[in-house]
């Protein structure tokens, strides 16, 4: 008999390691939109987060030979506080946040998190301290309740209610007739693209990562959605370390700094109103959203 269950067991193991490895993959949105591993070095210790300090020092990296996305990179983030990463599409904001999610090593430079180089810890226990709030989020074909606390197995119902409560998810629930144990994803209800960031939200709560990690191409989403969702966003940040890559300017004017890329490089940084005093790339940038948001009140206003 035991013969006959370790192969199932075996198999059903297999099955849902690569099925949570794959959605956890297809969840990373373009940020993370490659399977390339990074190789740990033998015997790497774990990453230790006391203080959720961020800094890139003179990062300089490459996809492929003989073309430089990032060219000797340097910003650092103050544990508790937030930046967000602006500059022209193809500038390489995507690409910061998948080295620091160690999809890559850079060729030159590091990034530390917490004094400590991530290309020498364990990529695992990197992966485990940096939470990510992706645009679109892929719901698993379960319920409400496993949805939330996927990631964090064995966190108790308490943790995913209160979860759901800071996500503003409680008046969703309180209509379902099954509550936490609705049926969710393809084959159960289908949630709107706010209600799947509000769950992606309380999943990152339960998890309780000391960094952040948003991708705020909030276009998906309405423009009331859009407020209520950021507002939801803020209370996720509270003491934590956020990192968050704008496609649009209209959400990164109240982090406490911003810098601005272009072709790599570091083009300017500074508050919203420091930058905007500047008068340089970011005001460029600033006056031609407002100009494509009044646009916006067109009804077929592609982004
Ligand atoms: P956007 O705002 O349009 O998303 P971005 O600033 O996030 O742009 P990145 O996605 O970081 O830009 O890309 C920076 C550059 O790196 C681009 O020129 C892109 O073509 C290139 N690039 C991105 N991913 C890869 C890859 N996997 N292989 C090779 N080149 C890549």
């Amino acid at each position: 008999l035991m013969q006959l269950f370790r192969p199932l067991d075996l198999l059903g193991w297999v099955y849902r390691t690569i099925r949570q490895g794959l959605v956890d993959m297809g969840e990373m949105f373009h940020l993370m939109d490659t399977d390339v591993e990074v190789k740990d070095v033998p015997a790497a210790p774990a990453l230790l987060v006391k203080e959720p300090h961020v800094a890139f020092d003179n990062v300089t990296f490459q996809y492929e030979d003989g073309r430089t996305i990032l060219k000797r990179l340097s910003f650092e983030v103050p544990a508790g506080s937030s930046l967000a990463i602006v500059g022209p599409s193809g500038a390489g904001k995507s690409t910061i946040g998948r080295l620091l999610f160690r999809f890559y090593d850079p060729q030159g430079g590091r990034i530390l998190i917490d004094g400590q180089d991530i290309a020498k810890v364990r990529q695992e226990s990197v992966r485990a301290a940096i939470g990510i709030v992706p645009q679109d989020s892929v719901l698993f074909n379960d319920t409400l309740a496993y949805n939330i606390a996927y990631g964090a197995e064995g966190a108790d119902d308490e943790v995913v209610a209160q979860a759901a409560s800071d996500a503003a998810l409680m008046p969703l629930i309180k209509r379902l007739p099954d509550g936490f144990d609705t049926m969710v994803g393809e084959r159960g209800l289908k949630l709107s693209g706010g209600e799947k960031q509000r769950v992606a939200i309380a999943r990152t709560l339960v998890k309780n990562p000391p960094i952040l990690l948003l991708d705020e191409a909030t276009s998906a989403l309405d423009t009331r959605t859009e407020q209520e969702i950021l507002g939801t966003l803020k209370r996720l940040e509270q003491g934590r370390t956020t990192i968050a890559i704008a496609h649009r300017l209209s959400t990164v004017a109240d982090a406490d700094r911003i810098i601005v890329l272009d072709g790599g490089e570091l083009a300017e940084s500074g508050t919203h109103e420091q930058l905007l005093a500047k008068g340089g790339l970011y005001t460029e940038m600033w006056a031609q959203q407002a100009a494509e948001r009044s646009n916006d009140a067109e009804p077929e206003a592609a982004e």
